[in-house]
């Protein structure tokens, strides 16, 4: 079975409504409790390295994400890492460079909505993400509404829509449809 490593952050994907609204809360073990009929499809390690809203994410949480990342590199298939959509193609820009010619996929992901709302998208962009992930194709990714963009070029367009990113000037790396994951390695 692929190997993936899923690195959590905290955004809204991992958050419980709270006295000062929207509160990450959600361990990278609560999100897998979610995740159980992937884990059919994929052997799912999961681990906590932050626990934020991505407006708080600065260079130093940049260095602790690439970290993460390279260390794991051989061990695992694939990377995905959920995290706030607010900073989240920032995160994969400055990713995209921090880890270039990085040997596996890192596809970052996250929610308009928390998995625990009965509506939420995190599930759909976690599916997305993971069969990124366990694609093969090197590189950071953005998945999100059934589109996979390329780190850096993902741009966060839209506020509340589950469409909420899109690729600047840069065809889509990949998208989900009824023949399931279509990479365009034209894109890559
Ligand atoms: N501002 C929060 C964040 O970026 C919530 C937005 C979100 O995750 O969608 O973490």
């Amino acid at each position: 079975m692929t190997r993936v490593l899923l690195l959590t952050t905290g955004g809204t994907i991992a958050s419980r409504r709270g006295d000062q609204g929207l509160e990450p809360q959600i361990s990278a073990r609560g999100l897998l409790e979610y995740m159980s009929d992937l884990r059919a499809h994929y052997h799912i390690d999961a681990r906590d390295i932050l626990n934020l809203d991505s407006s708080n994410i600065q260079a130093e949480e940049w260095q602790t994400i690439a970290r993460h990342v390279f260390e794991n590199r051989m061990e695992y298939s694939g990377i995905v890492i959920t995290h706030g959509t607010d900073t989240m193609a920032y995160t994969a820009s400055v990713l995209s460079f921090m880890l270039r010619g990085i040997s596996i996929p890192v596809v970052l992901t996250g929610a308009q909505l928390p998995m625990a709302h009965p509506l939420s998208d995190g599930m759909e962009n976690l599916r997305t993400a993971l069969a990124m992930a366990a694609s093969g194709v090197p590189g950071v990714f953005l998945a999100f509404d059934r589109k996979v963009i390329l780190g850096c070029r993902a741009v966060k367009t839209r506020t509340t829509d589950f469409d909420a990113f899109e690729s600047v000037n840069w065809p889509l790396a990949a998208n989900v449809d009824g023949k399931g994951l279509q990479i365009h390695r034209e894109a890559i």
